[in-house]
């Protein structure tokens, strides 16, 4: 499939040169901007507080976001109902940039635009198409103009549409999004190292389109000289099916491990389900993976296990066929690395302890030293890291008690030599992984486990930051 992604910050003029460029190449392009509007409007119809993901997630499910040909163009519908108009309402740019910091937002649409652009061919503009949508995507672009000559143009194109505009608010507007854009925690706008950067300042839209045109056969001679290894695939022999039997002890042990754990999950909106995710979770006990495979997990989740569970062919045969991806532990195991990244190309969920093996210490506030595993797998994989964090060593027959964190990126490191960031990416990654800490001991002590209590002391908690700030800026 052709993809082409363009980034940019708004108002630099993607969706004109990305449709430009779609008619050209006759193919189709999708606004993602539109369908971060469609569900801001959903939202506001419903009297959600745009900011409250408690409130506007639960809405996700009654969604249904479609693109249909009017003759001319195609145009948005929301559950059938045209809004192509109304969600180009000034104020609707606001409130899409509000519901687009929510993760849950997030990942219900870009789980739409992965699989539209895996079935077609399509230019795609936005703000996280090149780092989170489709980091693997042959064709990438970043589209930029100074905020000044992004408002003119802005103005010109309200003023063009009959509508009274203060350049001034304008450009205070755009510098608004700009830095809700660049500074939301999940996914937030980048230019990566790999997108090909045009500054439309100064350039009219044709030339930009030659520009973004021009690159594309460029790229396309490069891979051409390229040969592909395609020889060595074909003749790789199928995978051998498993038997019926092994499929249905399989089968029996998963069910058997999800009734048997009593676990609460908080935050399990955090999951991501249908995209690829490095897993990651502090491990005491064999039962943590388990839990993790049986509950949130999809039926294509891998586990990465030391392979001395699997010495017995029976035993290696059942786990395989659950998910498991045993690693030969103190040397290089190739094997394992490629199926592991094989993995993460096919979309699947793998989970892997970054301490490397069970802490043992019975100090469950801390983490033992984490391998650089997990970094360079989401780094060769530009794949989201999701964080799990148990309260305690996990026992049967008690409440186990799991909080899934905000999935991450690892985007600041792109483009850099895996090997090169590896430990510094891995610091980052146990920061996360300590943020975490605190929060599950935050919900669990303080608020003895009310997600209610706790998600109001946080609202409070940011809002006190936000007046803070504001104070700080005003003197
Ligand atoms: O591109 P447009 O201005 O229509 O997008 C509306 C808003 O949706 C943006 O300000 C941005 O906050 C959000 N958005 C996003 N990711 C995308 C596309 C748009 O966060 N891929």
């Amino acid at each position: 499939m052709i993809n082409i992604a363009i980034d940019g910050p708004s108002g630099a003029g993607k969706s004109t040169i990305a449709r430009k460029i779609a008619q050209k190449l006759n193919i189709t392009y999708l606004d993602t901007g539109a369908m971060y509007r469609a569900v801001a409007l959903y939202a506001v119809e419903k009297g959600a507080d745009l900011a409250k993901s408690e409130e506007v997630a639960p809405l996700l499910d009654e969604i249904k976001i479609t693109f249909v040909d009017n003759g001319s163009d195609k145009v948005i519908c929301l559950n059938g109902r045209d809004v192509s108009k109304e969600i180009r309402r000034h104020e609707m740019s606001k409130c899409a940039s509000d519901v687009s910091k929510l993760p849950q937002v997030r990942n219900f649409l870009v789980e739409m635009q992965r699989k539209i652009a895996s079935e077609n061919d399509v230019v795609l503009d936005g703000r996280d198409i090149t780092s989170h949508v489709l980091p693997d995507a042959k064709y990438k672009f970043y589209l930029t103009a100074t905020p000044e000559e992004r408002a003119r143009r802005r103005c010109a194109e309200l003023k063009e549409k009959g509508q009274d505009v203060d350049y001034d608010k304008v450009l205070k507007d755009i510098n608004d999004r700009d830095y809700n854009d660049t500074h939301r925690e999940f996914a937030p706008l980048v230019k990566t190292s790999d997108s090909y950067e045009i500054d439309s300042t100064s350039i009219g839209e044709e030339e930009v389109v030659e520009l973004i045109l021009s690159r594309i056969k460029e790229i396309d001679a490069k891979s051409a000289e390229i040969p592909v290894k395609k020889v060595e695939k074909a003749n790789a022999p199928a995978p051998k099916k498993k038997s019926w039997f092994i499929r249905f002890i399989a089968k029996l042990v998963k069910r058997a491990m999800r009734v048997i754990w009593i676990t609460k999950i908080y935050f399990k909106d955090n999951f991501i389900k249908n995209s690829k995710a490095v897993v990651i979770c502090n491990h005491y006990s064999g039962l943590d993976p388990c839990i993790i495979m049986s509950k949130l997990l999809g039926k294509n989740g891998k586990v990465v296990m030391k392979d001395e569970i699997a010495q017995n062919k029976f035993v290696a045969n059942v786990s395989e066929e659950l998910g498991c991806i045993p690693v030969k532990r103190g040397e290089a195991d190739i094997n394992a690395v490629k199926k592991i990244l094989l993995a993460l190309n096919k979309n699947q969920q793998v989970l892997i302890f970054p301490e490397g093996t069970r802490n043992r210490t019975q100090d469950f506030k801390t983490m033992l030293t984490f391998k650089n595993g997990v970094a360079t797998f989401a780094l060769k994989a530009k794949a989201p890291i999701v964080p799990l964090m148990y309260y305690k060593k996990t026992k049967f027959y008690s409440r186990n008690r799991l909080i899934v964190g905000e999935p991450f990126w690892l985007d600041q490191f792109y483009g850099q030599r895996p090997g090169d960031v590896k430990e510094e990416a891995t610091d980052f990654i146990y920061s996360k992984m300590m943020d975490l800490r605190r929060e599950v001991d935050l919900l669990v002590e303080k608020f003895k486990g009310s997600k209610k209590r706790y998600l109001k002391y946080k609202r409070l908690q940011s809002k006190e930051l936000h007046e803070n700030a504001n104070h700080r800026s005003k003197e």
